[in-house]
């Protein structure tokens, strides 16, 4: 039975794939590339990607390691049925412990042979990861944050990226792009960034003092910049923020090239019957995944 019955998301920049009772997003630019690279962005209510929850503060990671319960076989299994559908293996996984930091690591080798890099002490607060490695396949978990894509054609490098509104005020994709360039001699020219669905403008509605990060962090964007990024919905009290127009300009200021940008424009909030979106579900919220593999 399809997930959204007869939505589709298919637009100019990504493709709405439906096999089965299996539905994902794949990019037009990045599917360029299928003799080499592998992605996808998950679609579906009825699935899943949360291989961890929040727990009371005595937790050191501040989180419940689920290995061993149903619910963790549950999120295997939906990861699995991702993989076998892209031509991954859902062993090569590798997902960061996310914690909305601008810390970006570069991935040179699985650490547990036969199952899945999640919840792994190596990967605390990594929110970006980095790898040239086949057999690596990198994972990022959101409901409304950004996940992007990166893609190096020429030195065949591939990065994913959890940016939250917090990861966009600490530039995390500028972070990402030069570490692309530092461990892997990559050319900003040559990379691709695909920005998966989000929360976007029409519903990202933030209170004075979030404004006021952003305004502040992002000053040096100009004016004309600053009033497509923020706008006031009721004036002196609600702000609604473009973090995604964010992302671009600055990626762009760092030599990333236009035309290498690929937005999926698409709003989880908008879309949040076949989407997971945190605005949408509230505290019991699932997780969308962004994979993406070298093959
Ligand atoms: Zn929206």
């Amino acid at each position: 039975m399809s997930q959204g019955g007869k939505m589709d998301l298919s637009n100019d920049k990504v493709i709405h794939i439906k096999n089965g009772n299996i539905e994902y997003l794949q990019f037009r630019k990045l599917l360029e590339y299928s003799d080499v690279i592998s992605h996808c962005y998950s679609l579906g209510k009825n699935v899943n990607f949360r291989t961890s929850y929040k727990a009371n503060e005595t937790n050191k990671l501040n989180m419940v390691n689920v290995n061993n319960t149903s619910e963790y076989q549950k999120v295997i299994s939906n990861y699995k049925n991702l993989c076998d559908n892209i031509s991954l293996d859902y062993r090569d996984l590798v997902k960061g412990i996310q914690r909305h930091t601008n810390n970006v690591t570069s991935v040179y080798g699985k650490v547990n042979k036969d199952k899945p890099d999640f919840n792994m002490k190596e990967y605390e607060n990594i929110d970006g990861l980095i790898t040239n490695k086949k057999n690596i396949v990198l994972s990022t978990t959101s409901a409304d944050c950004i996940s992007l894509l990166f893609f190096d054609p020429v030195k065949k490098v591939i990065a994913n990226v959890h940016s939250g509104w917090k990861g966009t005020l600490q530039r995390i994709c500028i972070r990402t792009v030069k570490k692309m360039l530092n461990d892997f001699s990559c050319n900003p020219e040559d990379i691709i960034i695909c920005i998966c669905p989000s929360i976007r403008k029409c519903h990202f509605e933030v209170e004075e003092t979030v404004k006021d990060m952003f305004l502040e962090e992002f000053q040096e964007l100009g004016e004309e910049n600053l009033r497509a990024i923020i706008e006031e919905k009721i004036p002196n009290r609600k702000w609604n923020i473009d973090t995604v127009l964010i992302n671009k300009i600055i990626l762009k200021n760092i030599g990333i090239k236009e035309e290498n940008i690929i937005d999926s424009k698409i709003c989880t909030v908008c879309n949040s019957e076949i989407l997971h979106s945190y605005r949408a579900e509230k505290e019991n919220y699932g997780l969308n995944t962004a994979l993406i593999g070298l093959k």
